[in-house]
Formats: structure tokens, sequence, C-alpha cells
């Protein structure tokens, strides 16, 4: 194996053979010099002009399910197959409009008759799916009387389904995951409808009109306040008719994913970065910076044979609740996934206010989420020394769960990236670290018309192009510092 990769790194060294470093023993880190040397912020830049260019030509945005976002697509996709990548265009279904056509009905039936009222007893998630289900309801991991603090965790666990009666309808607490996740394991559990109700502690007990973005379980569902979700838990079996008249239109996009025609495809590196920007703006930092710096990478690395495979995905309605790493995550077969090595994200790496904050994998800053699946801490300790090779710091940023490497890291695929800041405001001490002003937003254009090409950091893009290609570079080479999960079915080559 080594040799073959020192002899192909021999070969695609000649051409730079005065630029090319003395110490070419590793050929990670052969690699890793050559691409971060071919990688050029200039390039990014302009990748970034061609995305303002297409949301000023299409009404001052890229969203999901505009033709600024298909514009981008084709942008990119023809980028890439122009570079010799295999280039699939891979559905992404969103909800284009929810109509509630009328008020949704929630009454019980049964042990006695009972009607609540809508819009104030509880209302339907925006975008419930249409139903009228009559069928007994089943409480799931419920905490009742409430503790005193927000704890719940009732639905956040596909176990806290064990025992569910599949065609009754789930009744569901509120509290720790989202509303989406209690609703999809519900639908998982086999649930013909789903009631959330309030936690119930103080500022918890009223029911709203929420959108919790999420329809792909099928079924209705309802969001109640504390006094419905008490008293249909507290009923022995209960049985309830609830009504939701709805229609949703469902429209597609696409993630360009693209993979390189050398590397052992049984050993895929992976990198993503979202296409879509919101409807309020060109999305320049958010996130034409991660695409137009990933498209680069992808440009120059398509130059030369890998030893593992690479494959860069940038992703659909991100902005709509990862819609497009969801379901790429969703559709893939399990050994396909086994296959996927690890996950690179990036999303804002261009913050004009920028830090450079690396996903904390593992979880050395003991905040919010816990470390990433394992290999996540080899994964920030590789952007570390990157930074540290050019004396710059790094802070850490938790895995909120506020990107695509939410969808890989819940099904146990290590991941890393990096962030620059985005609605947050700069610490005294980050200001310290890394210039810029203290006390003020890492990107006070967030999410706004304004988020446009002047909204770019150019060192920030710059130095964190270099580190992606530096990361990329070292795990198309060699990934022993990463746990491998499973053994794919085949591998080869390399
Ligand atoms: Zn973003």
């Amino acid at each position: 194996m080594r040799r073959i990769v020192t002899a192909l790194i021999t070969a695609l060294a000649l051409p730079l053979t005065a630029a090319a470093p003395a110490h070419t023993a590793e050929p990670a880190d052969a690699y890793a010099d050559l691409l971060v040397k071919k990688v050029k912020g200039a390039n990014v830049e302009e990748h970034l002009r061609a995305f303002q260019k297409i949301a000023t030509a299409h009404g001052g945005n890229r969203a999901a399910g505009t033709t600024g976002y298909d514009a981008s697509r084709d942008y990119v996709a023809d980028k890439l197959r122009r570079a010799g990548y295999k280039v699939t265009l891979d559905p992404v279904q969103f909800v284009e409009s929810w109509t509630e056509n009328s008020p949704p009905a929630l009454t019980e039936t049964a042990p006695e008759r009972r009607a609540y009222v809508p819009k104030q007893d509880f209302f339907a998630f925006e975008p419930s799916p249409a139903g009228d289900v009559t069928a007994q309801v089943q409480g799931v991991d419920l905490t009742l009387p409430p503790a005193a603090t927000p704890s719940s965790t009732s639905g956040c666990e596909a176990s806290d389904f064990d025992g569910f009666v599949a065609g009754r309808i789930a009744l569901v607490q509120r509290g720790t995951c989202a509303f989406s996740q209690k609703v999809r394991n519900a639908g998982a559990a086999g649930a013909a409808a789903i009631i959330v109700f309030n936690e119930g502690q103080k500022g918890r007990t009223e029911a709203e009109q929420l959108d919790i973005g999420e329809w792909r379980a099928g079924i209705p569902m309802v969001y109640a306040d504390y006094a419905v979700g008490e008293r249909l838990a507290g009923t022995e079996d209960a049985t309830v008719r609830l009504t939701v008249d709805s229609t949703v239109a469902i429209g597609t996009d696409h993630n360009v994913i693209a993979e390189t025609r050398t590397g052992d495809p049984g050993n895929v590196v992976m990198l993503g970065a979202h296409l879509d920007s919101v409807p309020a703006g060109p999305g320049i930092n958010d996130n034409g910076s991660g695409s137009a710096a990933i498209l680069e990478v992808a440009e120059e690395m398509a130059r030369f044979p890998v030893k593992n495979r690479v494959r860069f995905a940038f992703w659909a309605a991100e902005e709509l609740g990862l819609l497009g790493s969801d379901q790429y995550v969703a559709s893939l077969p399990r050994t396909e996934r086994d296959r996927i090595r690890l996950y690179l994200n990036f999303d804002m790496v261009a913050s004009p206010n920028f830090a450079y904050k690396l996903y904390d994998g593992d979880d050395s800053d003991d905040t919010g989420a816990s470390a990433g699946p394992p290999g996540s801490a080899q994964i920030e300790e590789q952007f570390e020394t990157f930074f540290g090779s050019r004396d710059l710091p790094t802070v850490g940023t938790d895995f909120d769960g506020r990107s695509d490497y939410g969808p890989f890291i819940a099904v146990g695929i290590p991941a890393g990236g990096i962030f620059t800041g985005a609605e947050g405001s700069k610490t005294a001490e980050e200001a310290k670290l890394f210039g810029g002003t203290a006390g003020s937003a890492y990107d006070a254009c967030y999410h706004q018309a304004c988020d446009t090409i002047r909204n770019v950091n150019g060192t920030a893009l710059d130095v964190n192009a270099d580190a992606i290609a530096d990361s990329a570079a070292r795990f198309a080479f060699d990934l022993s510092s990463i746990p491998r999960r499973a053994t794919p079915a085949h591998g080869g080559g390399g």
C-alpha cells in the first residue's frame, strides 16, 4: 500500500518539483502541502461573486424553491463536471406551502365526551398533514406532575415507544429535543397521530401556533396546552378523534453530490456546505462562503489521484431544517453509511467579525451537546494543528445541531469543521485572539439582505480555504486516526 501511494505522490509532485518541500516522506503531508498551495482565496472569491450575481439576477436571494437556488445548483454542478467529477443531483423534498383549510378538531369520545377548543386549547402544528383519526391515546414517557425545571425527554428516544401500540395516538410531552424529533419517533413507532402538550412549568403551559418543519411522518400532529395533556394522561383508556384539515404542497430541490473518480470507495471522506440562502438575502457569507471554499478545494483536488474516495456535498434546503443533509443520510443504506469515514462541514467561514471556531468534537469546552462520535476529536485536532502551524489561535464551537453535520453525527459518523460565527456576539477574549470588535455580532448581516459580497472577511476566507484543503488532503490519504465503525461490504483500491 505504501509503495503504491509513494509512487503516486512522486508522480503528482513531478510538475511541481521546484515548489515541492524537501521532506515528502509522508504522502498525506506532501499532498496537503500541494493542495494548500493550489487552493487560492482569489478563486474562492470568484465563486462568491458568481453567487452574488445569481442572487441579483433572481430577486435578491438563492433560497430553497427559487430560481436563485436552481441557478446556484447549476453553477456548482457545471464547475464540478468540468473538473472531471461524477456529479449527481439528489432530489430533496421541502414544504412549499401549508394551508389550513378549516380549524383542527380534538374531541374526547370515550370514556366521556369533551370537545377541546381549537386555537386555544390546541393548534395544528405547521405543516401537519391532513388526517381524521379516532383512536385510543397512549402516553409516552411522561413526567407528571412536571419536574421543577424543564427536563422531560418524552418521545426523544426511539426506545420511549417500546410498548407503544401501533395505530394509537401518541401523547407526548414537550421538552429536551425538537418537536420534529418527537414526531418522527412517533411516526416510526406506528402512531396514527401525535398530540404534543406543553411541559407544565410556569411559562410552559399554553399552546401556540408553531412551525416545526416536519411533515414526513405523514400523520396529523397538534400542539396542546398542559391542561389537555394532563387530562388525557389521567383518563384511563381515553379515546379521541383528531382532525386536521390542511393542504401541504411539496416542492423539490437538489443536493449536488460530486465524487472523485479515484480513491477507495470503501473509505469515503465527505465534505459538505449548504448551498441555499434564506429568502431575505443573497447568503454570501451564509453560506456562499462554505460552498465556494469546498468548490475551490474540489476543483484543485480533481487534478490529482487520491487514496480514499472524496465526496463533496452542496446541500439544499438547510435553512428549512437541514432537509438536504437529513434526507441524504436517511436515504443511504447501512453499508453506504458505513463507508463514510467522516464528514467535514463548512457553514459560514468568512464572517466579517470572525473567530476561528472549530466544532468541539471532544467536548473539551464542556458546554451544550456532548462530544461527537469517536473520531470527531481527532478531526478537531487536525484542524487545530493546521491553525497552529500558522500561529493562528482557535476556539471551540458546540455541536449544537444548527448545521448539516447534525444528521451525520446522529448516525454515528464522526464530524468536524470550521465556523466563523453568526448572530452571536464576539467576546472580549475572542477580540484579543482574533482582532475585530468585542460585543458586536460575528456577522451583523446574518440572515439579512446585507449578506452580500461586501459581507465577507477576505483573510478568514483565504485561511479557511487553506485549512479545508489541508484537512481534505490529509484525510484523502490517511484515515488512520479515525476509528472504523464497521467493515464495509468490500474495500479495494489503495
Ligand atoms: Zn448557514
